[in-house]
């Protein structure tokens, strides 16, 4: 029936803490913590959802300045 299941091993889920929403970006772990989302620390690459990848960008302000070239 399902023929793309290898699909679904992609999705990944969110690394934030009591999330467990579909991952849509990975970010590093480092500027994860800085932006003030609650993921394990010592990662070194953690998923996002995208409403908390727009939280981490939001709060990311090294990140704000490719954002502004981006659009
Ligand atoms: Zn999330």
């Amino acid at each position: 029936m399902v023929e793309a299941r290898h699909a679904t091993e992609r999705n990944k889920q969110c690394d934030v803490k009591g999330c467990g929403s579909e991952a849509e970006r990975s970010v590093s772990g480092e500027a994860a913590v800085d932006a003030g989302l609650k993921v394990d620390e010592g990662k070194k690459r953690v998923h996002l959802c995208k409403e908390h990848y727009r939280e981490y960008k939001r709060s990311s302000r090294k990140d704000r300045q490719l954002q502004n070239l981006g659009r």
